[in-house]
């Protein structure tokens, strides 16, 4: 048996012109321009491409896309001023402060001064507590993308087992919350964890969040399940170059699941769209419009 190939690029790119024609529905119906803010601070090479990538989608989309460039040495204080403005300005819906910051910078203190409203990237706690309690709220967009990838494959996700390795507060606790609302039972998993092989040889959806190459080996894998590897790891290629692998082994992997994602192209092209989804639905709430059809 080979694995199906669940193909991010292609689901990422239609999920993008769905929200292009529901940003031309919004705009023409209600004069409505979706705005999103991403806040670089300092020059990390990899930021500034995630960067770049995320206004050139936002404007194809027919959104506004606002950059804001601060040096490393940015004062705590001018950061959170920075913030605080977006929050204030009614052409911005969405803020997004790349992470990771600067040493000296309070991560957490600037995540706090979002506006939840305006909170694209779902990492504060009002947001991230609001999905916890099973309400409405804008979750970060690596999980999302996890979901609209896996039901792809299944329609619904009501009673499969699904494991989730790795806990953290951008990618696997969130999550865990989306596969809960689609009646998954989920299993967490993550260092302390014991005896990862035979957790996972139980689960109908395995979703890797590590950040370890390829730790998740073909052998742990159910015959027939699906495989949502988030993890992006830079290894050394040929000729001094490098390579990207995931967190699974994936040749191993395609020899026993039944469908799964490879990197690159499958969890990293969906980030990027659900941030858009993600500004789309912000601007709609706060205009008081009904929630987009993305
Ligand atoms: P993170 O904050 O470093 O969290 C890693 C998690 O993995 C932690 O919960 C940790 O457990 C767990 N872990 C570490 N070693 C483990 C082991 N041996 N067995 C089981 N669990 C283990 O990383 P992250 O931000 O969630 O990112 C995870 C991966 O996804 C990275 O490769 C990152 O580059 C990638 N990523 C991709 C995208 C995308 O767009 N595709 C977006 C975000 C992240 P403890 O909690 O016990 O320490």
């Amino acid at each position: 048996m080979t694995a199906s190939i669940i193909d991010g690029k292609i689901i990422a790119a239609e999920l993008r012109g769905r929200v292009a024609a529901e940003v031309a529905r919004v705009k023409a119906e209600h004069g409505v321009t979706p705005g999103l803010a991403v806040v670089l601070v300092g020059s990390d090479p990899a930021s500034e491409v995630y960067v770049r990538s995320k206004h050139k989608q936002t404007q194809e989309a027919g959104m506004a896309s606002f950059e804001h460039k601060l040096p490393a040495d940015v004062a705590q204080a001018d950061l959170i001023a920075l913030v605080q403005k977006l929050n204030a300005d009614p052409t911005v819906h969405g803020i997004l402060v790349q992470l990771p910051l600067p040493k000296g910078l309070d991560t957490d203190a600037v995540v706090n001064a979002i506006d939840p409203a305006k909170d694209v990237d779902g990492l504060h706690p009002t947001n991230a507590g609001r999905l916890a309690s099973g309400m409405p709220a804008l979750s970060p967009c690596t999980p999302l993308g996890c979901i609209i990838l896996t039901k792809n494959v299944h329609k619904s996700l009501e009673g499969m087992n699904a494991i989730v390795i790795g806990r953290s507060n951008l990618v696997g606790r969130p999550l865990v919350q989306l596969l809960l609302n689609e009646n998954a039972t989920v299993t967490i998993a993550h260092s302390k964890s014991r005896d990862l092989a035979k957790l996972c040889a139980q689960a109908d959806l395995v979703y890797a969040a590590v950040g370890r190459p390829e730790m998740v080996r073909g052998d742990w894998i159910k015959p027939g399940a699906t495989v949502i590897d988030v993890g992006i790891n830079r290894l050394p290629g040929a000729e001094g170059k490098t390579r990207l692998v995931g967190d699974v082994a994936y040749q191993e992997a395609l020899k026993t699941a039944g469908a799964i994602t490879p990197v690159p192209g499958g969890v990293g092209q969906m980030t990027v769209a659900c941030l858009l989804v993600n500004t789309l639905r912000a601007a709609c709430a706060i205009h008081k419009l009904a929630a987009p059809a993305v």
